[in-house]
């Protein structure tokens, strides 16, 4: 009977789809610190975020098979070192895409009408503040014929862009991989309509930062902030920008910075440098929102991610 070892948990149609192919899945979440000393019962680890597939853990893992991420980096496994050992490493790369787009525009919409500050401030003192709020959110602005920068275009950036021109907007991307991207915009089912396909053709990464009234990062994490000093400095005055990427992919000190001075004009920020925060200058500022690295935690992406991981541990075995 091959175990899996689900660590950090499988959503139940992932469960039943593996138990129905005849595999004993144990969900209980065993501590890293002991993870090494019961590894060596399971032919499958897999896990999401919290649990790390370090060296340690995967030398412990005498019967692994295969090392499974619900999810889309595998910065938590030691990839490189599980290869070396003959295990391979899969993942869910698109199945949260959607789940991520829309988080950005609930961060947009949030910066724009100033709902980060009413959900602060109203209920500390619902009548003393309604109309100092009702003023402080007297200026909001709409998306509409506005421009998105959308930085990396690649399967999340994609997602944005459809939602985005769904919301009347341009934009304006840069991805150094891709030249143009023929973009399919799909509608509900009930509305019985053709899919309308967009070609966007990219732009340099300055084009983007002088000309977007907002930006949003779809990078992998690197050595470098992609959007550091330099950049904001590049930037319109008044912008807004959406970090629902990778910690680190924005530089965090020259972003509090910027959001001080005015330079921009909000930040909706889901990943941050360190996990939990420990650089927390900007997380309490008027014009900031933020979610606690929630981007593929939709019911939806979750059933996806559960599926397609068992569909895919089902089929690995198969062969
Ligand atoms: P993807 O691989 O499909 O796309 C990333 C794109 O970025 C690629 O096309 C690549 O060419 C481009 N790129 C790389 N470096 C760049 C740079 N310096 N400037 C511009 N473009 C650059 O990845 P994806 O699935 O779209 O994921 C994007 C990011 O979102 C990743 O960092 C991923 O870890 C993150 N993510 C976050 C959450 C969350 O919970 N917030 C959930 C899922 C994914």
């Amino acid at each position: 009977m091959t175990k899996i070892l689900a660590n950090d948990g499988i959503n139940k149609a992932g469960l039943q789809l593996l138990e129905e192919a005849g595999f004993t899945v144990d969900t209980q979440f065993i501590p890293q610190a002991e993870l090494a000393s019961k590894i060596g019962d399971y032919d499958i680890l897999l896990v999401r975020s919290a649990t790390k597939a370090t060296a340690e853990i995967i030398d412990a893992g005498v019967n692994l098979k295969l090392i499974g991420r619900g999810g889309v980096g595998i910065d938590n496994i030691d990839s490189v070192y599980a290869k070396s050992k003959g295990i391979p490493v899969v993942n869910t790369p698109a199945a949260s895409s959607v789940s991520v787009a829309e988080l950005v525009f609930a961060h947009l919409l949030s910066g724009c009408r100033f709902l980060n500050l009413s959900n602060r401030e109203l209920p500390i003192n619902p009548n003393g503040n309604f109309k100092e709020l009702k003023n402080a959110a007297s200026k909001g602005i709409e998306l509409k014929n506005k421009t998105l920068g959308i930085l990396g275009f690649g399967r999340i950036g994609q997602e944005v862009a459809k939602i985005a021109i769904g919301c009347g907007m341009n934009i304006l991307a840069y991805d150094p991989f891709y030249k143009s991207v023929d973009l399919p915009i799909t509608f509900h089912e009930a509305l019985k309509l053709n899919p309308v396909h967009i070609k966007v053709t990219m732009v340099n990464k300055l084009k983007v930062l002088e000309n977007s009234d907002f930006i949003t990062l779809h990078v992998p994490s690197g050595q470098e902030p992609v959007i550091g000093e330099a950049e904001f400095a590049a930037m319109k005055v008044g912008a807004g920008i959406v970090n629902c990427a990778r910690g680190g992919v924005v530089d965090e000190k020259a972003m509090t910075a910027a959001l001080k001075s005015g330079k921009l004009a909000f930040a909706g920020i889901d990943v941050f440098e360190k996990e939990p925060p420990v650089f927390t200058d900007f997380i309490g500022l008027p014009n900031v929102s933020v979610s606690a690295h929630i981007g593929a935690s939709t019911n939806e992406a979750q059933e996806r991610i559960g599926k397609e991981i068992a569909n895919i541990i089902i089929n690995h075995f198969k062969k």
